[in-house]
């Protein structure tokens, strides 16, 4: 008898899918892709079958054809999770996507779980918004409830004199997906702790990562995160492993953390793998990629822990030349096989250190090379 490997569906065929894909590999597993772009860039190293995520049709062949399905994106519509797992086991389950897609529902989850969140509002009409703004002050950032990422439908208020532009800019979504006003955080640092859970309850988290964001996209990333109080490390870890438990949540998320006054504050929790830990590829002893596949086909979880130091650049529009990556034997390059467009993640670099000391010059020294010095500076002034 042959033997037959287990195979993964994911939904989503951007970079998330195409990692997974490479990190399921060498565990056997193969992966099988939806996404409604032929030239989705997971497609490029696995399978992919083009749909439509709103194609019952197309999706109930899918799932006849995996033994699990995951995603790549959050924002999978309710319907075509709800069909999924009514054929094939879905992980993280359709709940606690559905916990985490509304940026009402998911903060208020945060504080049930003890959580503190920046003060936030629900604005449905232009009048919402004035008394929001009376409750939670300026400046603020009105936010979609819904289908917002990467500081898309976000716009910040310095007074209440900007609410009418506030308004002119986001109203319009007010009807479709709803609208949350929220406290701008003067924050001293932006954290993220990336968690997974296996079937089986097991519980684990990579070291606390550092994160520096330009217009509301990642750019650059630090692990583990310098000079840290250990409280906060074990505060992030307790409340990543609260909310994991209440969703009973499978698979690897990130929880987006701020710290101000000393104290973490919950901004958003990515139900999926993230970009904050892509420096695990080669940083961690196994990556959130092998690990998010190991949970949710229920296979024993792996180490966590760290080879060394690491810094991650993000290359948003374009990539730059890669030679001085490439010669470097301390660094990994990433090329996500993307058309280059304007705001759009098309690959990263990562950089892996035996300590902090040599990664700040590494990292300083290959920023020049790539002509990314002022993207790097976050990272070397950290860790100076
Ligand atoms: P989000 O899509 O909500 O994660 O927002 C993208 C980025 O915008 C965050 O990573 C922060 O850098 C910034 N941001 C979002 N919300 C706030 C806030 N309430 N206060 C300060 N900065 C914020």
């Amino acid at each position: 008898m042959s033997r037959r490997q287990p195979v993964l569906g994911i939904l989503g065929g951007g970079q998330l899918a195409r990692m997974l894909t490479l990190a399921a590999a060498p565990l056997g597993v193969r992966t099988y892709v939806v996404d409604g772009a032929a030239d989705a860039c997971a497609g490029q190293v696995g399978p992919l079958l083009v749909a439509d995520y709103g194609d019952a049709e197309a999706l109930a062949g899918f799932a006849g054809s995996v033994d699990v399905v995951t995603f790549d994106f959050e924002n999978v519509p309710a319907e075509a999770a709800a069909g999924l797992a009514a054929r094939v086991p879905v992980y993280p389950a359709p709940q606690a996507l559905a916990a985490t897609q509304d940026r009402l529902a998911e903060k208020t989850l945060f504080r049930e779980c003890g959580l503190d969140t920046p003060d936030f509002h629900p604005v449905d009409t232009r009048a919402d918004l004035d008394l929001a703004i009376s409750r939670v002050g300026t400046p603020a950032i009105l936010k979609t409830r819904r289908l917002g990422y990467d500081g898309k439908g976000q716009f910040r208020l310095r007074t209440s004199d900007d609410a009418d532009a506030a308004w002119a800019a986001l109203g319009r979504q007010a009807q479709a997906h709803g609208l949350i006003l929220e406290a701008f955080i003067p924050f001293e640092r932006e954290l993220s702790v990336l968690a997974v859970r296996g079937r089986d309850g097991d519980f684990r988290t990579w070291p606390l990562t550092r994160n520096w964001h330009t217009d509301g996209v990642l750019a650059l990333s630090l692990a583990p995160a310098p000079n840290i109080p250990s409280t906060l490390q074990v505060d992030a870890v307790r409340h990543a492993r609260t909310l994991a438990e209440r969703l009973d949540y499978v698979g690897v998320f990130a929880l987006e953390l701020f710290v101000r006054g000393g104290k973490l504050l919950g901004n958003e929790m990515a139900p999926r793998v993230h970009n904050s830990g892509h420096w695990t590829i080669e940083g961690a002893h196994t990556s959130q990629f092998e690990n998010h596949v190991r949970a949710v086909l229920g296979m024993p979880l792996g180490d966590t822990g760290i080879r060394g130091p690491c810094a991650m650049f993000n290359f948003i529009g374009n990539l730059p030349d890669p030679s001085p990556v490439l010669k470097a034997t301390d660094a990994h390059w990433h090329d996500y096989g993307k058309e280059p467009r304007a705001g759009r993640k098309v690959g990263h670099a990562t950089v892996v250190a035996k300590d902090a000391d040599t990664l700040r010059s590494r990292v300083s020294s290959i920023a020049e090379a790539l002509g990314r010095q002022e993207q790097a500076r976050p990272a070397v002034d950290a860790l100076g």
